[in-house]
């Protein structure tokens, strides 16, 4: 009998999983195609004359066990203490322990760094913690005016609350009162999605912030005041406050060109610079995908067993030949996607004022920082020499990845590099961040399709989602591939199941859905 084979549309996280996960447990063969000149999709890292960047921060975190082996299979993790790593993620959910020796990060390419995770909120030009915390530091910040404007609104939501929750504005002001909302949420919120928080849906933030109110940091801030000493040693709080995520020495990319390597070295093939555009049927099995040379423009049919999908379901249902039903197409057709674009913009230094001694000049110990600065489009500021000292070619600069978010075809994506970089030195400089006769390089990275957005047609998503699961030969995996927030373990984790299903002769999809189905945590909270 002749071998199988897998035909894999993209080489982000999830079909090179798909693949890595097909050559270790299976006899089938991986054909990856992939668009673009890169692997890793979305974690992906970019190399600018020596300074490395990521779309966005990624970090490696997971709740999955198997995941975080299968990361640290690849990429071992660094040495450091003696005795080895305790692994916690977002305190109670995860546990690993991790042995000595590992891999000296100064010496091994191959190695994951351990890091903690610092991350601020930029606001009034200074930097308050995130997650928020009830502290004097906050309170000194926004200063006495504020904060009784704060604790009116706060009281006039409790006794006047909106009845029904409409939108995610009055979701918001119901549970911290207006001025918390116009403080802290409402402009980085609408800098993401791109349109005004009362016209998202309350069930949206439902959704997204579950678990957060006023009333739970009170209760945190009075446990913490009260117990003094102990409480802040016991492991509770050590472990969710002291949050820290694993992350490859050569940035996110390497994982997945590693991963890339030893698919190929075990007899994977993965074909670059080869979109897919259709997928034929026969009845209800996929039995080829079209595809075009992306240089050459000339068009392939690829045939195969199975089909694992990381392309935006939009553009696979367009693709999809045979009587697709009308409803599903015009579902498909109306999912929405969020676009980023990220500058890389080396600096000689910040002008920010590091807390630790006062000074400006040095290195703020952030990995990014939240912008909440309304006068700027400017959404979220990266500074990867926090993530490791090998994304910066010369230690004395800083390497800052500035996030745009926008909308393919708008006025933002549409600017020219030259004006894209102008536009981030200066906003930059307008928020006090840099100062302009420090700005050295740049670069402008365009990724499309980064948020699948959960409004608009999503609402139907069902019909697609049941339509497609009908071919029993093809996997939807990973995060467009499923129009779902899936981060890189999910992404993962849904590949791997596919692969399951496969060997068991499973034909349901269903456990590859409840991946994510209802975890509380995303990159974002
Ligand atoms: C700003 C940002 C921050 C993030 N932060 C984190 C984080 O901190 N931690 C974390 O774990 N995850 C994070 N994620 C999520 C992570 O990037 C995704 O979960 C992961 O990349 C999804 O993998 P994927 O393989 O499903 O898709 P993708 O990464 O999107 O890869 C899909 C691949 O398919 C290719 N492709 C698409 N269409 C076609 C076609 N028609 N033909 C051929 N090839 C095609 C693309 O070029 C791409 O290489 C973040 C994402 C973003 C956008």
């Amino acid at each position: 009998m002749s071998k199988k084979t897998a035909i894999i549309i993209g080489a982000g996280p999830a079909g090179l999983t798909a693949a890595y996960e097909l050559l270790e447990k299976t006899d089938i063969h991986p054909i990856i195609l992939e668009e673009s000149d890169q692997v890793g999709g979305l974690a992906k890292t970019v190399n600018h004359h020596g300074n490395r960047m990521d779309v966005g921060p990624h970090r490696f975190f997971s709740k999955s066990d198997r995941v975080v082996e299968w990361w640290l299979r690849l990429l071992p993790l660094q040495a450091t203490t003696p005795g080895g790593h305790t692994i916690t993620y977002h305190g109670r959910h995860h546990e690993l322990q991790v042995a000595n020796p590992g891999p000296d990060p100064q010496s091994e390419d191959r190695v994951m760094l351990m890091i903690k995770r610092k991350t601020r909120i930029y606001f009034l030009r200074k930097l308050f913690d995130y997650p928020i915390r009830l502290s004097w530091d906050t309170l000194t910040k926004l200063g006495v005016i504020r904060v009784f404007r704060i604790g009116v609104s706060y009281l006039q939501s409790l006794l006047l609350p909106y009845r029904k929750e409409e939108n995610l504005e009055q979701f918001f002001i119901n549970r911290f009162g207006k001025e918390l909302y116009l403080t802290f949420f409402k402009s980085y919120t609408e800098k993401v999605w791109g349109i005004p928080c009362n016209q998202i849906s309350a069930e949206w933030g439902a959704q997204r912030v579950k678990g957060l109110s006023i009333g739970k940091a009170l209760l945190h801030a009075v446990r913490k005041a009260l117990s003094g000493a102990r409480f802040t040693a016991s492991k509770q709080v050590e472990t969710s406050l002291i949050e820290q995520f694993m992350y490859p020495k050569y940035g996110a990319g390497q994982m997945w060109e590693e991963t890339a390597r030893i698919v190929r070295e075990r007899g994977g093939e993965l074909r670059h610079g080869c979109r897919v555009t259709g997928l034929k049927t026969d009845g209800m099995r996929i039995v080829a995908a079209e595809a075009v040379n992306v240089a050459t423009g000339e068009s392939c049919q690829l045939e195969g067993d199975y089909f694992f999908s990381t392309m935006p379901i939009r553009e696979l249902v367009a693709g999809l030949r045979g009587d697709v039903p009308k409803e599903v197409r015009r579902v498909a057709g109306g999912l929405q996607y969020r676009d980023l674009i990220t500058v890389g913009l080396l600096v000689h230094r910040l002008n920010l004022r590091d807390e630790r001694n006062g000074q400006r000049g040095g290195l703020v110990p952030d990995n990014w920082i939240y912008i909440q600065e309304s006068d700027v489009k400017l959404g979220r500021l990266q500074i990867f020499n926090n993530w490791s000292s090998q994304m910066v070619a010369d230690p004395n600069t800083v390497w800052l990845g500035l996030e745009y978010f926008c909308n393919e075809g708008d006025d933002l994506w549409e600017t020219t590099d030259d004006e894209l970089t102008h536009l981030a030195a200066e906003e930059l400089c307008r928020i006090d961040v840099i100062n302009p006769q420090d700005v050295l390089d740049s670069t402008v990275l365009r990724t499309k399709k980064t948020y699948p957005v959960y409004d608009g047609a999503y609402d139907h998503f069902d019909v697609v989602r049941k339509y497609l699961d009908q071919f029993e030969n093809l996997f939807l995996i990973g995060r467009n591939g499923m129009h779902r927030y899936n981060n890189q373990d999910h992404s993962m984790l849904t590949a791997m199941r596919a692969v399951e299903n496969i060997l068991q002769g499973v034909t349901s999809k269903d456990n590859i859905w409840s991946v994510n189905a209802e975890d509380a945590y995303h990159e974002e909270k």
